[in-house]
């Protein structure tokens, strides 16, 4: 096959892929980014129930941008997610951006598509004006959703856009690319690393990555976030089948002392999206199992159970004793009632896959 016809069909399937992302409620942005309205800023302006993220941090949910620098581009392919992928892994390059956007013109656009994904709730009796008003100015923006965002070669670039305009930055990695992160010019307001894996063998197993060596590319990360200035958190997803174990939680808490993240949130994986094909449902942990095994963690690291969220099923460790790290000023923290019901599915993701 020509290099012109590889391009072509590259081309094709990528085009694809962009109706289906459409087709699913992603508004594209540029060649590689995009905004997708989250769940809860629906329930928040609609029903004043606010994320996990309001009561862990006090991010103002109707106000957050769920966006991607690299939506359809990983170097992982996790059982749990739900990112859109060909069927097989030659359709399209998916470990490289096809190209670098400008990160003020993908600003100035997610803004601008976050805007037109809350334009609606105008017309909402319930929505109140100001709420609107507010969601239509959004002051977060949590650089997740689908894909590895470090693959985007301009990531300081674009945090430093956002807090330009005066927003926080939740960046969120698997952590395979730790050059980028020990290089950045300008930190995120937060780091987050996403894990699941305890071992080299689980994460070829669980995360898939394209190279064998990204489990130790993962504990340089690791080990690198003593020294951002700004706060760290590391997520753990537990998955029935695969890490509730007391293997993982050995493994873990020796990762953990050595990374000693300001927050360390344990969270329950989700059955939705393309992973309902990988995982089964029963794979889905309860919230009161979340907060068993979260314990566990605590006792093993020396950290304190300091809240949790029964929606989306996530337990708060910290060795923080009070909620000092507040980004905004939503009507809810670390001791408040949970502002919904049990996360049902019914809505689609309620929060990033990576
Ligand atoms: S969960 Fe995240 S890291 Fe894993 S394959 Fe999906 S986008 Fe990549």
């Amino acid at each position: 096959m020509t290099n012109r016809i590889a391009k072509q069909i590259q081309t094709t399937q990528l085009k694809y892929a962009y109706d289906t992302l459409r087709k699913q409620k992603y508004h594209l942005i540029g060649a590689h980014s995009a905004v997708k309205k989250c769940y809860w800023v629906h329930k928040a302006l609609t029903e004043q129930k606010f994320c996990y993220k309001a009561k862990f941090y006090g991010i103002e949910t109707h106000r957050c941008i769920q966006f991607s620098p690299s939506v359809l581009w990983c170097w992982n392919y996790c059982l749990h997610c739900w990112r859109y992928r060909p069927a097989d892994r030659t359709k399209w390059t998916e470990t490289i951006l096809p190209s670098a956007d400008d990160p003020k013109f993908i600003v100035e656009m997610a803004i601008k598509e976050h805007r037109r994904t809350v334009s609606g709730y105008k017309m909402y009796p319930s929505v109140s004006k100001k709420m609107y008003e507010e969601a239509r100015n959004p002051k977060h923006v949590a650089i997740s959703l689908t894909g590895e965002a470090t693959l985007y070669t301009r990531i300081d670039d674009l945090i430093e856009e956002f807090h330009k305009r005066n927003m926080t930055t939740f960046l969120v990695t698997r952590g395979v690319r730790p050059e980028i992160l020990a290089n950045l010019r300008v930190e995120p307001t937060q780091l987050y690393v996403s894990i699941e894996s305890y071992s080299p063998e689980t994460y070829a197993y669980f995360n898939n990555p394209i190279s064998s060596n990204l489990w130790s590319k993962t504990l340089q990360t690791l080990e690198l976030l003593p020294s951002f200035t700004s706060p760290t958190v590391i997520r753990i997803t537990l998955v029935r089948s695969f890490n509730m174990n007391n293997e993982a939680v050995k493994q873990w808490a020796s990762i953990l002392k050595k990374a000693q993240p300001s927050f360390i949130e344990v969270k329950a994986y989700m059955h939705i999206g393309g992973s309902i094909t990988r995982l089964s449902r029963d794979d889905m942990p309860t919230h009161s199992e979340v907060r068993e095994w979260a314990s566990k963690i605590a006792e093993a690291v020396g950290y304190n159970i300091v809240s949790e969220s029964k929606p989306s099923r996530v337990v708060l460790l910290s060795t923080l004793d009070k909620p000092v790290i507040r980004y905004g000023n939503p009507p809810i923290s670390w001791y408040d009632p949970d502002p919904g019901d049990e996360f049902s599915g019914e809505y689609g993701a309620p929060e990033e896959a990576i």
